[in-house]
């Protein structure tokens, strides 16, 4: 079955929804919320339960995928925020060294979490120890099984490797990272939640409303819900004189975006990029300050704004491109380099494609088939990515 995050393929898929979920508004997912209860508030801190984890975290995280100042990481714990997300393969394989060395004083008071991109069970306990050495520890809070998108990518080899994991105390919970293809795996994850303890998943303001649903649901289920994208493409990095300057940057959206997140009670924590103070003092002020009608507004622009620029992931073009280009994933690798200023990690997750895939250029097509319904200029963002990156 096609995996499509609309109302309807969700409710084809046999989740519950509350009727919150469903209700119609005026621009994808900024009304119609479940009234938020609020997180437990400290010292300039909220906290929440990370679902049947019992881990209690606050609502903001710290996403170390595109940070190379371990400064930053370090007054992030300062600070208080006490989960910190990495991966195996983030950075060229180095990002877990940098966040081991900058949280080793304080490991035993924070919640790491990382990932791996293993297809077998015996690359992905390799992979493991290499995580754990890498980050100078002997666990791991969560690990998850990173970029699942289809339900038979979540294997009962990969699975058996968490098993193993966990019964030799090397991680204490498994996860799951999702990009694409949320219905499908929140259903998987739902039926298989014995197993599964935590969902990383992209969750923004962009998102059909259904999607909060999708989290609710999940989060009934026991599991707990760490948001990621949750700017959107992030695209606060843009800065004044950049090109995308006018049409992109606006003071406070990236501020009222992560607190659309926290707003919702089943988003247990999330876990922004940060890479400088400006922006770890900005993302602090977010456990504080409560959405309102100026962020509803802010944000309602940003959405315009960035509407031919941002692909939300929902599938609805999956295998639409003749060529077959993997559209969402490559606009996501393009939001790498425009909207987090990560050339490299876009030019390297593009090379990672196979090289059929990396020589069709859409400049050579004179129809593109591939129609968003959100009015993302797939082929002219396409075109960028190749001359970007091939
Ligand atoms: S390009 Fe549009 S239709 Fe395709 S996944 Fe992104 S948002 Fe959905
Ligand atoms: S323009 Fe690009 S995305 Fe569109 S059909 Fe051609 S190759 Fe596929």
């Amino acid at each position: 079955m096609k995996d499509k995050s609309s109302r309807r393929d969700f409710l084809a898929l046999g989740l519950a929804f509350p009727a919150s979920a469903v209700a119609s508004t005026s621009f994808s997912g900024l009304t119609g919320a479940p009234a938020p209860k609020p997180a437990l508030q400290s010292g300039g801190l909220s906290y929440r339960v990370l679902g049947k984890t019992g881990m209690k975290v606050t609502t903001v995280g710290f996403g170390c995928m595109i940070t190379s100042d371990p400064s930053v990481i370090e007054k992030a714990a300062d600070l208080g925020i006490n989960y910190f997300d990495t991966a195996r393969g983030y950075q060229g394989g180095n990002n877990e060294r940098m966040v081991g060395a900058a949280l080793k004083a304080r490991r035993n008071s924070l919640f790491v979490s990382t990932k791996t991109g293993a297809g077998t069970k015996q690359e992905a306990l390799d992979h493991l120890e290499t995580s754990l050495r890498e980050l100078g520890t002997d666990h791991v809070d969560v690990w998850h099984l990173h970029g699942k998108g289809r339900a038979s990518q979540l294997t009962d080899d990969l699975m058996e490797a968490q098993r193993v994991a966990k019964q030799q105390g090397k991680i204490r919970f498994c996860g799951v990272s999702t990009h694409n293809g949320h219905a499908e795996i929140a259903k998987t994850l739902i039926e298989k939640k014995d197993h599964f303890d935590v969902w990383l998943v992209s969750y923004n303001f962009t998102m059909e409303p259904a999607m909060q649903g999708l989290v609710e649901s999940v989060a009934k289920a026991g599991l707990g819900v760490v948001a990621m994208k949750v700017m959107a493409g992030g695209f606060r990095r843009v800065r004044q004189g950049d090109k995308l300057f006018d049409t992109l940057k606006r003071e406070g959206a990236m501020l009222a975006a992560l607190k659309w997140a926290i707003k919702d009670p089943n988003v247990h924590t999330t876990i922004p990029s940060i890479t400088d103070m400006e922006q770890l003092e900005e993302n602090m002020r977010a456990m504080t300050s409560p959405f309102g009608k100026s962020d509803e507004t802010l944000l309602a622009a940003q959405l315009e704004r960035i509407g031919p620029l941002y692909c939300r992931m929902c599938g609805q073009c999956d295998a639409k491109c003749p060529k077959g280009l993997p559209v969402a994933d490559m606009l996501r690798y393009l939001s790498y380099a425009d909207g987090y200023g990560q050339y490299g990690l876009g030019r390297e997750s593009f090379l990672a494609l196979p090289a059929e895939i990396r020589d069709v250029r859409c400049g050579d097509c004179t129809y593109c088939s591939v129609r968003c319904p959100y009015g993302v200029k797939v082929a002219e963002r396409l075109a960028r990515a190749q001359d970007l990156f091939a």
